[in-house]
């Protein structure tokens, strides 16, 4: 970007820029039981079929199809049983013509016959078996390969892997697989109001509950948090702190990023050669947010009230962090709304509307969650999406359609199941 570092960009530019310094992370081997939630970084590929043989989807018996054409329940046909297969059972025996197999679940289906006849349809005296049912060729076989084919590619890289890919991985017999390492972030609140949490509060000061905001975020993307201790209003004090997050993968901080007397964030910042890409994007909440970046690390200078921190959490590190642990996608998902209610937005600015959001038929009506200040934490807690009200306008009007960020988990749990 370059240029002077005083002006205010755009949410995009803000994004283009945040993303442009991000360097992928190494990758590691890790074991599949704890490998849901992680980033695949090496393509898997299946190395034998699965099904590896063919094999009973019921609890019946191996037939030759060609045996049985015609056979019903007015006219049974009936076969010679001269074997019986469990599921487990290594390959063995042959149905010849008129002959059948009992067979389980599961069970390597016999040489000869090209069909399973369920236990229903059947009536056995143990010898033999009477067959109510003509099954066409391949009846309840699962063929070899059904699920995957030695050679398939099954999972790509960039994949978060959930629990029907573990399984995969694991039906492929692969103990471990390779993901992303998680980003190390280093997790900084600066402010001499603050104490930690558990203490007595004294006049004049608020705990902090930033550092706890952010490592949830960053946990919530996959990252690893390490929260360092409160970091006060003097050049000193930054300077060590952020001495001590050498070795991690991004750093956060919250506050002293505005124009107050001691927001030394930036001039710390400049002054460890750190390069410094903006300071203030043209949003609200967030305004005074500064990015820099060295040497493949990156360096969020967040704004200190918290629903600031984390909405540019939102907007900034989480992409970073998602491009860098090689996920294809890294923006929060958008839904398009209707609003239920008018608010009030800031022109000139991109605000982002803390909204409730409810069905109504085929739209999704949103509901501003209460005051919009950027203190008011617990709007951003009750919010499902956050409705963009673009610089050029001053409302968003009710009735009109807005495009929105999802917040909060993309599966919320429902109140009721959809079956009879
Ligand atoms: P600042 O950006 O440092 O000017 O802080 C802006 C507002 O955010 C002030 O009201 C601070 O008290 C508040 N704030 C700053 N840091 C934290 C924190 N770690 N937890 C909660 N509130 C904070
Ligand atoms: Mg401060």
């Amino acid at each position: 970007m370059g240029g002077d570092i005083s002006l205010v960009i755009s949410v995009a530019e803000a994004i283009a820029q945040v993303l442009s310094d991000v360097v992928p992370l190494a990758a590691e081997e890790v074991g599949i039981a704890v490998a849901r939630g992680r980033v695949l970084a090496r393509e898997v590929v299946a190395g034998i079929d699965i099904p590896p043989f063919r094999n009973s989807q019921m609890d019946g018996f191996a037939v030759r199809s060609a045996d049985l054409a015609g056979s019903s329940d007015a006219a049974p046909v009936r076969l010679r049983v001269v074997a019986t297969i469990a599921a487990g059972d290594a390959p063995e025996g042959t149905v010849g013509s008129g002959e059948a197999i009992r067979i389980m679940t599961g069970g390597a289906l016999p040489e000869g016959a090209d069909a399973v006849v369920k236990v229903e349809d059947t009536s056995t005296d143990g010898s033999t078996v009477a067959v109510r049912h003509a099954p066409h060729p391949g009846e309840f076989v699962r063929p070899v390969g059904e699920d995957l084919r030695a050679g398939d590619r099954v999972l790509e890289v960039g994949r978060v892997l959930r629990p029907a890919d573990i399984g995969l991985i694991a039906s492929l017999g692969l103990p471990t697989v390779r993901v992303a390492v998680r980003p190390r972030v280093a997790v900084l609140a600066t402010g001499d109001e603050l104490v930690d949490l558990g203490r007595p509060l004294a006049p004049g000061r608020i705990y902090n509950s930033n550092a706890y905001t952010l490592a949830a975020a960053v946990e919530e993307v996959g990252g690893d948090a390490v929260v360092f201790g409160i970091v006060r209003d003097t050049r000193d004090a930054l300077r060590e702190a952020f001495a001590a997050t050498r070795g991690f993968d991004a750093v956060l901080s919250t506050g002293g990023v505005s124009v107050g007397d001691f927001d030394f964030v930036k001039e710390v910042m400049d002054e460890q050669g750190l390069e410094r890409r903006f300071w203030q994007v043209a949003q609200k909440p967030g305004k005074p947010i500064t990015f820099a970046a060295r040497d493949g690390r990156l360096y969020f200078g967040l704004p200190g009230n918290p629903v600031s921190s984390l909405v540019c959490f939102e907007l900034y590190v989480a992409p970073a962090l998602r491009r860098a642990l090689g996920m294809k996608h890294v923006h929060a998902p958008t839904v398009e709304v209707v609003m239920e209610r008018s608010v009030r937005t800031a022109k000139g600015l991109c605000e982002l509307v803390r909204c409730t959001l409810r069905r109504d038929g085929d739209v999704l009506l949103a509901s501003p969650t209460g005051t919009q200040s950027s203190g008011v934490l617990r709007s951003l807690s009750l919010a499902d999406c956050l409705a963009i009200s673009p610089p050029g306008i001053d409302e968003l009007a009710a009735g009109s359609r807005v495009t929105a960020l999802r917040i909060g988990p993309v599966h919320t749990p429902s109140p009721e199941h959809p079956f009879a």
